[in-house]
């Protein structure tokens, strides 16, 4: 086999790793420890110098926070972030300037916690989620793999140039930024972690396929709608409609009182288009404002326009001011042969609900383990087939999700008269009835527990599926199950222990009662599958992970679950390392791939809020 594609000329020194990872932005790191966890040496190349400086991401989800738990990482990253005692409310205001429109109240860390512990019925998290800026976070992993794990060859400095594949191997060249010197990696698998614009998609040949949002508005929210929104806007401050961008400030200020006039708030969003989030609770925070066409986002001048946003003048410095543009994309491919994409190479959505990154590090712990498996000998090649059937659906679900948010925002947007900044009965009115209209979209975009740890593996080819006994898949809610390709449900056991705790780095065997489960031991032990046993009594867990038998993945899926070892057990581990033909996958009929509570055409759940006039 001889794929792609761009190679270019390289020095002769050829050196040698399992996996060459291009990208150091959180994805690629979490992937770098995840190979790390399985003991695999790797490299890992990004061409810049050092880890961002964009305040991109600024929550890291609970299904992420279970994952570097599991790398043993989660306490240090929290070090780095928003101290725990701090909440997560999210603030609807006219301007800083003005009221406070609607308020969504979250607990903190701390209070989670608690939660967590008192709920037994396997909804939640093991980890709560963390507030915590891209810019902090990316080093902190760096850090942690420069520190602990010396088998990751990691070179900021480094850009992928090109590669081409071959049956065995991929041969890359690597070029620095700073000087321009060329090296060639021969490499086994080639990871495409490089963001946006990945060199290795376009390497591959792999197209982008796009939601472009402003139809999507159009077609979803109705030019009935959008019309009277846009004249309004014109007539009132000379506002074009949004054109796609976003303009984004990030800065600091001493003025924390002023900036948190309506006490504190994770975010805090207008109406109006902008968004205003605190990065750390104390001097830190990042504007996010839509723009409108025509606007010349280079003769902005940040300050002024920070200002003329938040109805308040303030002391402040600008780290950063640029215009971006959100887009709602997925690969058509997550790749081929030996060269595989995660995260934002292979999906990038609008970041409201964070699916971003959360998604591309779930990505990561997924390729982490399957190349493990493969390198290592125990797994084999169908377990790269079962990484695009996994995880495109789920990049898929959450790229509607982030859709569905989104309009929610400019419902809003479109539904507000300027007359909520009057004072006086109307404008009292206007506010109260905006308010209330918040209030009754909700915030799903944070709570949206299905979004985060209810997807399932159905199309994959080496999970033990059951059709027909699938629970319903809700955006809302994460409904606890064990059905196979699952993320089976979290809980404390009554002895206290976590029962996400006990899992391995490899598979785990939950067993639930006295099964023999020695020839299942036996096969795993042949195939030099790394297989932990582990013995549960408790009736409760039991109910909720509803076999005695329960196969638990590296990445926290269900594999496959039973209430004895039949003498199937080679054909399961086989199955479940890719190394057998597919478990027959259920039809679309057994399968609930639409996102139940969501109606909408083409499968984008349009929110269809019912949208008062503010004014009326
Ligand atoms: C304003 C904003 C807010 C966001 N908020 C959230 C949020 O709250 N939660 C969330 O989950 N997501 C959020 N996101 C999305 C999140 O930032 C991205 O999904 C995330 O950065 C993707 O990580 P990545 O590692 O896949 O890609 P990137 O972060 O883009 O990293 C890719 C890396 O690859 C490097 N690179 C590129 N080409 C090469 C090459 N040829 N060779 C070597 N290196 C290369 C780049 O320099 C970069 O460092 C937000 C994004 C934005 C813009």
């Amino acid at each position: 086999m001889s794929t792609a594609t761009n190679a270019g000329r390289a020095e002769p020194s050829v050196e040698q790793v399992p996996v060459l990872i291009a990208g150091g932005g959180p994805v690629g790191l979490t992937l770098a420890l995840t190979l790390a966890q399985h003991g695999m040496a790797a490299m890992l190349v990004e061409r810049n110098p050092s880890t961002t400086t964009h305040p991109k991401m600024d929550i890291t989800n609970g299904r992420s926070m279970e994952l570097f738990r599991h790398l043993g990482v989660a306490d240090e990253l929290r070090t780095v972030a928003v101290p725990e005692e701090h909440g997560f409310d999210v603030s609807w205001v006219t301007k800083l300037n003005g009221w406070e429109l609607a308020r969504f109240r979250y607990p903190t860390v701390e209070q989670r916690r608690g939660l967590i512990r008192d709920c037994g019925d396997g909804t939640m998290t093991r980890e709560p989620a963390m507030r915590v800026s891209q810019v902090l976070l990316e080093p902190a992993l760096k850090n942690i793999l420069e520190t602990r794990a010396p088998q990751i060859d990691v070179r900021y400095g480094w850009g992928l140039d090109s590669f081409r594949q071959d049956d065995n191997g991929v041969d890359a060249v690597i070029r620095s930024s700073a000087t321009g010197e060329t090296r060639t990696v021969r490499a086994q698998y080639l990871a495409g972690c490089d963001g946006a614009g990945s060199v290795v998609r376009k390497g591959l040949g792999i197209g982008l396929d796009d939601i472009d949002l402003r139809r999507l508005a159009v077609r979803e929210l109705g030019l009935r709608r959008l019309v009277p929104a846009f004249i309004r806007a014109y007539l009132g401050d000379r506002e074009t409609p949004m054109d796609g961008r976003v303009y984004l400030i990030h800065f600091t200020s001493p003025d924390r009182e002023l900036l948190e006039r309506f006490g504190t708030a994770w975010h805090t969003q207008s109406p109006e288009g902008w968004t205003l989030i605190s990065q750390n609770d104390r001097d830190c925070w990042t504007l996010h404002t839509l723009l409108g066409a025509g606007v010349d986002a280079d003769a902005i001048d940040p300050k002024q326009f920070l200002f003329a946003r938040l109805g308040i003048e303030f002391d402040c410095d600008i780290i950063v001011a640029n215009a971006w543009r959100p887009r709602l994309s997925l690969a058509d491919s997550y790749g081929r042969g030996r060269v595989w994409l995660a995260g934002d190479s292979a999906h990038q959505v609008v970041p409201t609900g964070g699916y971003g990154m959360n998604t591309g590090v779930a990505d990561a712990f997924g390729l982490g383990w399957m190349l493990a498996a493969i390198v290592q000998g125990w797994g084999d090649h169908r377990l790269l087939e079962a990484y695009e059937a996994e995880r495109h659906p789920v990049a898929e679900r959450n790229r509607t999700a982030s859709a569905r948010h989104t309009l929610v925002r400019l419902a809003i947007k479109t539904a507000h008269h300027k007359t909520i900044h009057s004072e006086g009965w109307h404008g009292e009115r206007s506010r109260r009835r905006l308010g209330r209209e918040i209030l009754d979209l909700g915030n799903l975009e944070n709570e949206a527990d299905g979004i985060e740890f209810g997807y399932r593996y159905d199309s994959s080819p080496v999970i033990c599926h059951e059709p027909h006994t699938a629970p319903a898949a809700h955006m809302h809610a994460y409904t606890p199950s064990t059905q196979p390709g699952a993320r089976p449900p979290s809980l404390f056991l009554e002895d206290g222990q976590a029962i996400f705790d006990l899992f391995g780095t490899g598979f785990t065997l939950l067993r639930f009662d006295d099964i023999d489960v020695d020839a299942l031991v036996a096969a795993a032990a042949e195939r030099g599958m790394p297989l932990k046993v582990v013995d549960i009594r408790d009736d409760h867990a039991r109910a909720l992970y509803q076999r005695d038998l329960v196969l638990i993945r590296p990445d926290h899926h269900v594999a496959w679950r039973g209430n004895a070892v039949t003498d199937r057990s080679d054909t399961v581990l086989d199955r479940v390392r890719g190394a057998a033909p597919a478990w027959p996958i259920p039809t679309t009929q057994d399968r609930p791939t639409r996102l139940v509570d969501q109606p909408g055409r083409r499968n984008i759940p349009a929110p269809r809020p019912r949208l008062v006039d503010s004014t009326n």
